[in-house]
Formats: C-alpha cells, sequence, structure tokens
C-alpha cells in the first residue's frame, strides 16, 4: 500500500480520495476550500495543515484541479517539498502546453510525472468506474496502474507526456458536437411532428447511434436516467463543456488541425452559457436549441 498526498478534494478529487483510502492506502488530502476539506474528512479522508504537508512524505501524489494555471501555481511548491523520485499524477483536465510544462518541471525537479485526465464524472469518481487516460513514461504509467485502479475500471497508457490530455480534449471534442447533434435532429423531429420515442427507437438501432443519444438522451423519457428527466440538473455542467470545448480549439489552433464542427460547437456551447445556462447540465443545450428559428 502506498503513502499517498492529493490536492484538490473538490467534487471529484474528494470521491477519488476516498476510494484510494478505502483500498488501504494512507491518503493525506488538501484543499484550498474549508467546505471542501470537511466534505473530503467525513468521507474518512485524512487531512494535511498546507498542500507542502500533505506530498512531503508521499511516494505518490495526485492533483485534481480546476484549470492548467491552477495546476502549474501550485506544483512548484509541491515538487520541492516532495521527497525526491516522487510520482506526481495531474489527472485535471488541462490544456495540452501546460501538462508538457508539467511534466518538464516535475524531470527537472527530480520526480517522475504522469497526465492522467479522467471521464465518468462525479458518478464514475464516486463508483471508483473511472476511465483514466494517460501520458507520460512506461516506467510512470507501470508504477500509476495499480494505484489509478482504486479509482477507475479502464486505464489507457495514451502515450508520451500530454497524451492523457490530448485524449480527453479529443473524446470530449466528440462528445459536445454529437450532443448539438442529437438535440438538433429532436427539435427538427418535434417540428416535423416525430415522436421523440419513435426518433429514439430508429435512431438507438440504426446509424445514427452514439453515446449521447442512447446513455444521456436530451429529451426526457427515452433513457430514464439522462439529466433531461430532472430539468438538466448535472451530470456534466455546460460550464465544463465548453472548458473542454476551448481546450480542444487551442489544440487545434496550435497543432494546425482543421476541427469547423469543434469550433461550431464550442460557438454554440458558450451562447448557452452566456444566455445564463453554465450550471445546467451539457445536455440541457437542446432547450435553447428549440428556441432558435
Ligand atoms: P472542483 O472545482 O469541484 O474542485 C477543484 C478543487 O481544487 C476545489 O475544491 C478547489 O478549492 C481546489 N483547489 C484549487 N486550487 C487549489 C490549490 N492551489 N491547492 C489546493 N486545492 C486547490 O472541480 P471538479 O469538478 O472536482 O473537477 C476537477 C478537475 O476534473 C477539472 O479539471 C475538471 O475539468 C475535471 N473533470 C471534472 C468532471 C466532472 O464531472 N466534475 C469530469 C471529468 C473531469
Amino acid at each position: 500500500m502506498a503513502k499517498i498526498g492529493f490536492i484538490g478534494l473538490g467534487n471529484m478529487g474528494a470521491p477519488m480520495a476516498a476510494n484510494l483510502a478505502k483500498a488501504g492506502h494512507a491518503v493525506i488530502g488538501f484543499d484550498l476550500s474549508p467546505a471542501a476539506l470537511e466534505a473530503a474528512r467525513a468521507k474518512g479522508v485524512a487531512i494535511a495543515a498546507t498542500a507542502a504537508e500533505a506530498v512531503a512524505d508521499a511516494e505518490i501524489v495526485v492533483t485534481m484541479l480546476p484549470s492548467g494555471k491552477h495546476v502549474m501555481a501550485v506544483t512548484p511548491e509541491l515538487f520541492a517539498a516532495a521527497q525526491p523520485g516522487t510520482l506526481f499524477i495531474d489527472s485535471s483536465t488541462i490544456d495540452v502546453a501546460s501538462a508538457r510544462a508539467f511534466h518538464d518541471a516535475a524531470v527537472a525537479a527530480g520526480h517522475a510525472s504522469l497526465d492522467a485526465p479522467v471521464s465518468g464524472g462525479v458518478g464514475g469518481a464516486e463508483a471508483a468506474t473511472l476511465t483514466f487516460m494517460c501520458g507520460g513514461a512506461a516506467a510512470a504509467f507501470a508504477t500509476a496502474e495499480p494505484i489509478l485502479a482504486a479509482m477507475g475500471k479502464k486505464i489507457v497508457h495514451c502515450g508520451e507526456a500530454g497524451a492523457g490530455q490530448a485524449a480527453k480534449i479529443c473524446n470530449n471534442m466528440i462528445l459536445g458536437i454529437s450532443m448539438i447533434g442529437v438535440c438538433e435532429a429532436f427539435v427538427l423531429a418535434e417540428k416535423l411532428g416525430l415522436s421523440h420515442q419513435a426518433l429514439y427507437d430508429v435512431a438507438s438501432t440504426s446509424s445514427g447511434q452514439c453515446w449521447s443519444l442512447t446513455t444521456y438522451c436530451p429529451v426526457p423519457g427515452p433513457v430514464p436516467a439522462s439529466p433531461a428527466n430532472r430539468d438538466y440538473r448535472p451530470g456534466f455542467s455546460a460550464a465544463l463543456m465548453l472548458k473542454d470545448l476551448k481546450l480542444s480549439q487551442e489544440a487545434a489552433e496550435q497543432a494546425g488541425a482543421p476541427t469547423a464542427l469543434g469550433a461550431a460547437a464550442t460557438a454554440l456551447y458558450a451562447a448557452f452559457e452566456a444566455d445564463g445556462h453554465a450550471g445546467k447540465d451539457f445536455s440541457g443545450i437542446i432547450e435553447w436549441v428549440r428556441t432558435r428559428t
């Protein structure tokens, strides 16, 4: 069992740290938010007084922070406080350039590193069924894999530094585009007098089939567990979808990749957020699509 420091005990980090503790690891967490600390403590996570204290004795450090700028701000202190040779796993969703800078800084400080963003949301974090997409050296991945297995069920080594973040933003660009496509199809069906159930029954077993339709159906009824059945409470908020789409477009611009539909999805989620819907589930964009004529 490993000694693990866990930095960032928010909606995702707290249940992930709790699952590591449940698996028998010695976990010490830290967060800047007193409310997050209390919530994590209630889930059985030991709490440090500072970030430096959480990592001082750790063999492995997991960070689960909002964005690249948070990761870049806190890691110099963590790298300095940790024992040489500590493995740093960043599971935040951040831009590929920051992920690569995180790896370079970890190596320069004498540590090992892995970018390991996740898919599966808060439900997956609680149930320990997350998918981890990992980028970094084979040795770092080999050390991390059994640790990540306490928090997830699918762990993929995608390639070198930054490859995990690359996989994450490509996946979520598909998701943003496909959700808007499914929403537009339901709104067109409404205008054509076709019932939601009829479109679902056909498309879910035809070539239009996709996750946004069959797992996360944006209209109430056909998929009872989807957020559409609870007034679009997230789930996965529109704000987080927009964040990931912006990361995809930033990366596409830097890499010179043509992403016309990715750009269109980003613009539509930006408009949805600007109209006050950032906190809604991202499938709630169907209500907004309906109002465009
Ligand atoms: P969150 O805002 O709930 O948690 C982030 C936590 O980091 C907060 O509690 C904040 O206080 C803490 N924090 C910020 N700066 C810190 C610092 N310097 N030291 C210590 N703590 C600090 O966010 P979340 O929903 O847990 O998401 C975390 C990451 O996971 C994000 O990058 C997000 O994009 C990604 N993600 C989220 C979901 C989801 O469904 N929520 C799904 C997949 C990936």
